[in-house]
């Protein structure tokens, strides 16, 4: 045995360092989703010959990067979006943290980027929420976003994988993820990108998968929607919506009331919130919950019929958003209780 093996990631190592010059808090009602930040963050340093360096906690500020950072130019970046709450007792609560951290690890594997200790990793956030606990709002509708990070940071050009990373927390104060606030949100079914395809990387949380869907997201937009229905394959199979999974409460044509929320068959996010409500639907026992494929031609049909109850969109950011329509193939469907509008 030598000593020199790469050291694991660990928490009770961590070092901490307070600002000067904590920052002012925000008001709920100014919180613009992912625009204001605490006073500190968590960095945690990673080579492939030293492996994990001392986690840090330190005052919030921009990093130092060589300008040829693997990131910079190849995408080598994975996140993850996470809540913390505080109950009514003053407690700090966070949300299936577990589950998002192995879904970054799942991520970091793709890349080739290290894997890390999960529960280490999640006791130096814990010091992270300690350190900025002022900053978690009580008020219903609000809490702390985290948005763990993780980089690689070897300067090369050529493409390869890292030998050096960076593992990161900043937090954010949050309420509403849309401007419009709680209400029900509009959708522009996407015929003209692909979001993932067998094969690729639509399961995992990759930075690569947004930057292309942004176009799609414009063109959702500037049809005045809030954001874009994925659809995949020559039968229009719905996937999920920009920044959310998708669920649809209905009557099928038999008369059985049932939740239906896309497959996960690697085109899709597998969120953490999805999970959660398929759980609860199916501890409630009062209709049948099913992970099946569902098209946008059945999804027409059953509104055309008014046999949709329901259609919701279910992530962190957005918690749980209703649908009221669905803009597909130059025709507006009515979702829920608002039916055809035209
Ligand atoms: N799909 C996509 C593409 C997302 O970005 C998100 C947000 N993370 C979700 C679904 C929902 O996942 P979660 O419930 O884990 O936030």
């Amino acid at each position: 045995m030598t000593n020199s093996s790469p050291a694991p990631l660990s928490a009770s190592s961590i070092s901490i360092q307070k600002t000067d010059s904590p920052k002012p808090l925000v008001p709920n009602s100014q919180l613009l989703f992912g625009k204001t930040f605490t006073d500190h963050m968590l960095a945690i340093r990673w080579t492939q010959e030293g492996g994990w360096q001392t986690p840090e906690i330190k005052p919030y500020g921009n990093l130092s990067l060589d300008p040829a950072a693997l990131v910079l130019h190849y995408g080598l970046e994975c996140f993850e979006g996470m809540k913390a709450y505080k109950g009514k007792n003053g407690e700090i609560r966070l949300f299936r943290p577990e589950m998002n951290l192995k879904r970054m690890n799942l991520s970091a594997k793709r890349l080739t980027l290290p894997a890390f200790d999960e529960a280490e990793f999640l006791k130096c956030i814990e010091q992270l929420l300690k350190i900025e606990e002022r900053w978690i709002p009580q008020e219903k509708g609000y809490s702390l976003y985290l948005r763990p990070t993780f980089i690689a940071t070897q300067p090369s050009l050529g493409v390869t994988s890292s030998n050096e990373a960076l593992l990161y927390v900043i937090c954010c104060p949050v309420g509403p993820y849309y401007p419009t606030g709680f209400k029900a949100v509009s959708l522009y079914a996407t015929r003209e990108y692909v979001r993932a395809w067998p094969g690729g990387t639509g399961n995992m949380k990759l930075g690569g998968n947004y930057a292309p869907g942004l176009v799609a997201q414009k063109l959702a937009a500037d049809n005045e929607c809030q954001q874009n229905l994925w659809i995949f394959g020559e039968e229009d199979k719905i996937t999920e919506v920009g920044t959310m999974n998708l669920f649809v409460y209905l009557k099928t044509k038999e008369g059985e009331t049932v939740l239906i929320s896309p497959p996960l068959d690697g085109t899709i996010l597998p969120g953490v919130t999805r999970y959660s409500i398929l759980d609860l639907a199916r501890q409630w026992d009062e209709f049948k919950v099913l992970e099946r494929e569902i098209t946008m031609h059945e999804v027409c049909e059953a509104v055309q019929e008014g046999r949709v109850i329901e259609m919701f969109g279910a992530g962190t950011a957005c918690i749980v958003s209703p649908i009221k329509k669905i803009l597909y193939d130059g025709k507006v469907f009515g979702t829920g209780n608002i039916h055809l509008t035209c």
